[in-house]
C-alpha cells in the first residue's frame, strides 16, 4: 500500500481526503502519510517508514503511543461494554481526579471533544450572567464553535466578523476579538463594554499559534477586570491541562478562572472533553438548572477508562520536570544548529510543548507569529519528514514530547534537525 494511493481513494469519499483539515498537508504541500500503527515515540506509515512523532495526536498522548496502562484499561473495559448510556463509577473516579487536581474546578461535566467543552462553557456563562458578549484573543483556538470562529472587525473596539463561511454575522458580532498579550487593548475594550461581557475565554498559554507564553500581568489583569465587572473568566486548558503540571496552567500561575475547559490528555487518546468550575455556575446545567447540555456518548466508559489510566499514570510518575528537561535540551540543540547555519530561529517553549518560528524573536503575539517565515518551515518540515521525524504539517502548530521521547530518541531527532537546518542555510 502507498500513501499516495490511499490519499487518492480518500479524496473520492472524504472532503479533502481528511476528517480534520490540517491533516491534508495543504500548509506544507505534499501527500499526507497514512499511519498504520504506532508505539511509544514512533509512528509507522503504510509504506513501513518510521517517524519520531512530535504531533502525538495533537496533544493527548503525553505518555506516548500505546502506553501499557492505557492499553490495558481500554482492553479491560472493551470486553465489559463500550457504552451504556447510564452512569458508571468510572465517571466519578475521573471527575474526582480532575476536581482534586485543578483547584478552580468544584464540579465537572464530561463531553466528547474540546469543541463541545468550549461551546457548553460559553452557553453556561451567558446563562449565568444574562449577558451576550464573549471576548476571545487573536490566535487562540477554541474548537469549531460558531461564535468562536470569529476574527477581529475593522477597529480594535468593534465586534467580530465570521472567520469561516457558514457563520451568521449576527453570531460573529456577539464575539469580540482582541490581540493576545495586549493588556492595554483589553483594558480599553473593557472600559466601554464591560457591562455587556458574559465571559472572556483565553488559552492561558496559547498553543494554537505555535506556542506563545502569556506576558507577566496579562492573565492577572483579565482575572481582575472580569471579576470587577461580573463577567466570567474561562480558561481553555484543552492543551495545557495535565501537560505542564498535574492540574492546569492555572495552578502554576495561581490564577483561578470561573470555568475551565479540558480535553486531549484527559481522554488519553479517546474522544473526550470536559468543562468545570464553580459549583454555583455548574449547577445551572440540566437537569438541576435551565441550561440544556447533553451527549449520547458523554462520559462513556471507554473514554473514562483511557483518561483515568492516563491521569493515574501521570500522578504516579510526575514526569513534568523530566519532560521539560527533554524539551529544553532539544530547543537548545535546535538553536545551536540554527546559529551555526546562520538561520534565524526562535523557539518558544514551556514544559513539554514548544514551537519553532523561522525569524528573530521575540514572538509574543499573533502578528509576530504570522511574520515568521512559513516557507522556511515548509522546507524544514519536509527535510525532517524525509529523515523520519514527523512534525506538525503546518508552521503554526505546537510540537509535543511524551514520556516515550527518551534521550536517544531526541538525539536522533536533533541529528535530523541539524542536517535540515544546514540545508536551509544554502
Ligand atoms: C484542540 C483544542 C480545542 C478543540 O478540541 P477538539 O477536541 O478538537 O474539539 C479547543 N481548545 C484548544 C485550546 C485546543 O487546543
Amino acid at each position: 500500500m502507498r500513501n499516495a494511493d490511499l490519499f487518492g481513494r480518500a479524496l473520492q469519499v472524504i472532503p479533502g481526503g481528511v476528517n480534520s483539515p490540517v491533516r491534508a498537508f495543504r500548509k506544507v504541500g505534499g501527500t499526507p502519510k497514512f499511519i498504520q500503527r504506532a508505539a511509544g515515540a514512533y509512528l509507522w506509515d503504510v509504506e513501513e517508514k518510521t517517524y519520531i512523532d512530535f504531533v502525538l495526536s495533537w496533544g493527548p498522548l503525553i505518555l506516548g503511543h500505546c502506553h501499557p496502562a492505557v492499553v490495558e484499561a481500554v482492553r479491560d473495559q472493551a470486553v465489559r461494554g463500550l457504552s451504556y448510556g447510564a452512569p458508571t463509577e468510572l465517571e466519578i473516579l475521573l471527575a474526582d481526579l480532575v476536581c482534586s487536581a485543578v483547584a478552580s474546578i468544584e464540579k465537572v461535566r464530561f463531553v466528547n471533544s474540546g469543541t463541545e467543552a468550549t461551546m457548553s462553557a460559553i452557553r453556561l456563562a451567558r446563562a449565568f450572567t444574562g449577558r451576550q458578549i464573549i471576548v476571545k484573543f487573536e490566535g487562540c483556538y477554541h474548537g469549531h464553535v460558531d461564535s468562536l470562529l470569529v476574527k477581529a472587525g475593522s477597529g480594535l473596539l468593534t465586534l467580530g466578523v465570521p472567520d469561516t463561511a457558514g457563520v451568521p454575522e449576527g453570531i460573529a458580532s456577539t464575539t469580540a476579538v482582541l490581540p493576545y498579550n495586549d493588556t492595554e487593548a483589553f483594558d480599553e475594550f473593557m472600559k466601554t463594554n464591560a457591562a455587556e461581557v458574559a465571559a472572556v475565554i483565553v488559552e492561558p498559554v496559547a498553543g494554537n499559534m505555535g506556542v506563545v507564553l502569556p506576558k507577566p500581568g496579562f492573565l492577572e489583569t483579565i482575572r481582575t477586570r472580569t471579576r470587577d465587572c461580573g463577567a466570567l473568566l474561562i480558561f481553555d486548558e484543552v492543551i495545557t491541562g495535565f501537560r505542564l503540571c498535574f492540574g492546569g496552567y492555572q495552578d502554576l500561575v495561581g490564577i483561578r478562572p470561573d470555568l475551565t475547559c479540558l480535553g486531549k490528555i484527559i481522554g488519553g487518546g479517546l474522544p473526550v472533553g470536559a468543562f468545570g468550575g464553580r459549583s454555583d455556575i455548574m449547577d445551572l446545567l440540566a437537569p438541576d438548572g435551565p441550561v440544556y447540555q447533553a451527549g449520547t456518548l458523554s462520559g462513556n466508559p471507554m473514554a473514562m477508562a483511557a483518561g483515568l489510566a492516563t491521569l493515574n499514570t501521570l500522578k504516579e510518575l510526575n514526569p513534568y520536570e523530566g519532560l521539560a528537561r527533554v524539551m529544553q535540551v532539544f530547543s537548545e540543540g535546535l538553536l545551536k544548529s540554527a546559529g551555526k547555519a546562520l538561520v534565524p530561529l526562535t523557539v518558544n517553549r514551556i514544559g513539554s510543548m514548544a514551537a519553532v518560528f523561522f525569524c528573530d524573536g521575540p514572538v509574543q503575539c499573533f502578528r509576530e507569529v504570522m511574520n515568521s517565515d512559513a516557507k522556511q518551515y515548509t522546507k524544514f518540515f519536509h527535510a525532517m519528514l524525509e529523515s523520519g521525524v514527523y512534525l506538525a504539517p503546518s508552521p503554526f502548530e505546537a510540537l509535543f514530547v511524551s514520556t516515550a521521547h527518551t534521550p536517544d530518541v531526541m538525539e536522533r531527532a536533533l541529528q535530523a534537525a541539524e542536517k535540515a537546518l544546514t540545508a536551509l542555510s544554502g
